[in-house]
């Protein structure tokens, strides 16, 4: 299913009622089809507002939230980002559109190679496409400008904080369960990091190691 002019009006108008403001990040979210990333069963629900199931146990995330998480990130255009979690790779989509570079990375290699495929076929060259242990961030590409986690730690990897530009900001859900979890925004000063809580999320887990 693709949208027709009245469903993008109201996904978009969904988006806003629910928080998403900055006219950027919700013409990102109009360009890029959800749809493409939401496979098989509940392909024709992809434009509902909620996180949808897409195989190894994982979920794409809620529009609504992505859009805030996004928002949160106050991104320009020269920025270098550093998504773990690719998931579908939808929000690497809508990050690509904002960034002037977008490295991703998930842990389980064939959500990595689906993700790519789209990626390929959308034409979007910015995304670099990883598998391996996010928690770890991504040496080789140190320092990025912005970092965003889409899925919950306890507390920030220490890894991502060292790896994020004096200035740059990171985004992350942080909890101690699958219910209780924190939307927090880390911002790195010269002295060190100042820490905001922006809403309650639900996430799945920032498991350590590589997927099956
Ligand atoms: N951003 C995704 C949704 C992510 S769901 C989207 O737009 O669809 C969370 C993802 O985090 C899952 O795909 C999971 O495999 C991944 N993940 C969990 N722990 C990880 C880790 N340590 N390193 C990399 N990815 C991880």
């Amino acid at each position: 299913m693709t949208l027709d002019a009245t469903g993008k009006m109201q996904f978009l108008y969904a988006l806003r009622s629910r928080g998403v403001t900055d006219g950027r990040v919700l013409s990102a979210m109009e360009k890029i089809d959800r749809a493409l990333f939401v496979k098989g069963l509940f392909s024709d629900r992809a434009y509902e507002d909620m996180p949808l199931p897409i195989g190894s146990g994982q979920t794409i995330s809620q529009p609504s939230i992505v859009g805030i998480m996004t928002q949160a990130l106050q991104i320009s255009p020269r920025d270098k980002v550093l998504e773990v979690g690719t998931g579908s790779g939808y929000q690497a989509a809508i990050l690509s559109q904002l960034a002037r570079r977008v490295y991703t990375i998930d842990r389980y290699r064939r959500l990595v190679s689906d993700a790519q495929a789209i990626f390929d076929s959308l034409d979007l060259t910015n995304i670099t496409a990883l598998t391996g242990d996010g928690c770890f961030g991504l040496i080789k590409q140190q320092p990025f400008d912005r970092i965003l986690v889409t899925a919950a730690a306890e507390d920030p990897p220490s890894p991502l904080l060292e790896q994020l530009r004096i200035g740059g900001i990171m985004v992350l859900p942080v909890g101690q369960s699958d219910t209780v979890q924190s939307l927090i925004r880390v911002t790195r000063l010269e002295t060190g990091f100042d820490y905001e809580e922006l809403r309650p999320v639900r996430f799945v887990p920032l498991v350590e190691g590589l997927g099956d």
